[in-house]
Parts: C-alpha cells; sequence; structure tokens
C-alpha cells in the first residue's frame, strides 16, 4: 500500500510514523509513506495556501488551487473511476464534519492500493476540495483539532497495522476490539472464539501472578479452556454494556451471550433499587 499525506506541515510527521508496526510495515515493503508539502505547490513567493473566507467570518481557509496541483501531480486515477471503486485508491479529506472513521473503514482502507490523506488548517479547506477532489470525509471524532495531521497520524496507524504480515500474529488483530470476524458466521462466532466479535476486547494480564496483592483472575490460572473462553466472553461483554452499549446492537451475540447480559441488567437494577 502507498499513502500519500497532504499537509502543509511535513516536518511534524518526523517521529510519529517512525515506530512500531507503521515503521515495520514500511521495513517489509508493505507500505510506502510519502508526506507531500503542500507549500510546494504554490507560485507566489510567500508560498501562500490560504485566504480570507468569501463571505467574511473568522479566519482563513486553504486555497483549492496547492491541493488540486498537489493531487494532479501523484498520477491517481480519475474521481470517478475511484468512486466507481474500478480501482483501488480512496482520496480522503480529513475533516471535524466528515464520515466517522471506525474499525470498519480501517479494514476496508487497508484493501486498497493507495490512499491519500489530506490534512485541514486554519477554519477548513475550501469546500470544492471536498466536493470535486476528495472522494470522502473522514472524522476521527467528534472534537475540533487545529489541522488533519493528528487525524491522518490515526488512520494510518490504525490501518498499517491491518496489513497482512505487519504484525507478528495476524491473529491478534482479528480478535481485537470491535473488530468483526466476518470468517466467523452468526451467532456461532460468538461461542468458538473469545474474539470480539464486535465486542469490546476482553482484559489481558501477564505476571506476577499476584501483584501488591491483587490477583489475576482465578479463571485465567485454571488452564481449563472452556472456563478461560467463558470468563473473556463475559467480560468483554460486561465492558462493552458499560462503556459502550451502543456496540451491543451490531455485535454477533449468542444465547448464551444474552442470558448472561439479560443477568447483569438484572442484578444492575437490583443493585440500584436496595
Ligand atoms: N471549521 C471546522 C474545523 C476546522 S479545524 C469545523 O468547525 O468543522 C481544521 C482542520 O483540522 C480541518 O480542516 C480538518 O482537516 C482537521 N480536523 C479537525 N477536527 C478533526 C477531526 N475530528 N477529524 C479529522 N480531522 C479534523
Amino acid at each position: 500500500m502507498k499513502a500519500d499525506i497532504v499537509t502543509i506541515f511535513p516536518d511534524f510527521f518526523r517521529g510519529p510514523l517512525d515506530y512500531g508496526i507503521t515503521r515495520r510495515a514500511q521495513e517489509l515493503g508493505l507500505a510506502t509513506i510519502q508526506v507531500h508539502d503542500l507549500r510546494e505547490f504554490t507560485h507566489d513567493r510567500h508560498r501562500t495556501v490560504d485566504d480570507r473566507p468569501f463571505g467574511g467570518g473568522e479566519g482563513m481557509v486553504l486555497k483549492p488551487e496547492p491541493l488540486f496541483e498537489c493531487l494532479e501531480s501523484f498520477d491517481l486515477a480519475s474521481r470517478d473511476e475511484r468512486l466507481a471503486r474500478r480501482v483501488r485508491q480512496s482520496v480522503i479529506l480529513l475533516s471535524a464534519q466528515g464520515q466517522p472513521f471506525t474499525q470498519k473503514v480501517a479494514t476496508e482502507l487497508a484493501s486498497l492500493d493507495r490512499i491519500v490523506l489530506v490534512c485541514g488548517r486554519y477554519e477548513g479547506v475550501d469546500e470544492r476540495v471536498t466536493d470535486h477532489l476528495a472522494d470522502r470525509e473522514l472524522s476521527i471524532g467528534d472534537y475540533v483539532l487545529s489541522g488533519g495531521e493528528m487525524a491522518a497520524v490515526v488512520i494510518v496507524e490504525a490501518v498499517m497495522r491491518l496489513l497482512p504480515g505487519a504484525v507478528g500474529n495476524e491473529a491478534s488483530t482479528q480478535q481485537e476490539s470491535f473488530t468483526v470476524d466476518t470468517k466467523v458466521k452468526g451467532p456461532g462466532g460468538a461461542d468458538s472464539t473469545c474474539g470480539s466479535n464486535g465486542l469490546l476486547d476482553y482484559p489481558h494480564y501477564t505476571r506476577p501472578a499476584e501483584f501488591r496483592g491483587i490477583a489475576v483472575p482465578d479463571a485465567l490460572m485454571s488452564g481449563n479452556h472452556e472456563e478461560i473462553r467463558r470468563w473473556r466472553r463475559q467480560r468483554a461483554l460486561e465492558k462493552t454494556l458499560r462503556n459502550r452499549p451502543d456496540l451491543l446492537e451490531g455485535a454477533a451475540l449468542s444465547e448464551e451471550d444474552n442470558k448472561f447480559l439479560a443477568a447483569v441488567v438484572k442484578e444492575r437494577m437490583e443493585r440500584g433499587r436496595s
């Protein structure tokens, strides 16, 4: 995969992309990341990339010309071909107004040959970039950052770790929070693995078995695979119910899972009443 990042702060990316799995993916030749300085695509002495908004108001807006020229230098397929999915390329504008970037979107992007990430700054980007240059707008959360650079790092990291071979043990990326394992069909997935299947991940422990008087849960020490599986599944269900109940709707739940959740809810209600 090739990832191109377009930014007015290219030096920002020295560091964040040079560690861990993102670095490994590049060293193994699974991914190439190229950072492009938007100012290289200006033609005036001041290398101007922004201008005042039409209609008045606060702040500055990134001008369309440098962004169009920059992307045109990339030799991408046309926007129509990209949108029709005739090629495995996507031009993404980072934006607080974008669709939410989720693990599902990360998986989708990991299957492409090329992603281009356009980082906005100031009040944002001339809307003609959104409508005629980018294929989609993505947001990394419901808050406003000062620029798209952090968001680009988040997306690159989430996507690169999904490239086959990037993480030493591939199964580990299939059992994580949010991951819906499409290879395991129906509620069978919920029984057959302790993988998340749309839930949050289960808790992890390592040595020492007892730390400052706090012991690792017995079930994990039992050596009984069925008991470990059930314990992990139940903790994942509990945590999802507590922190992200919205995820339960889309999760593949077995009859055993539903019974367990019903019992937890009942217990909570009883505790609330007493
Ligand atoms: N005026 C805009 C915010 C501009 S912030 C608004 O109210 O929606 C400047 C730039 O930061 C944006 O162009 C975008 O590229 C980036 N940015 C800010 N918040 C973001 C988020 N949650 N996700 C992705 N990019 C974001």
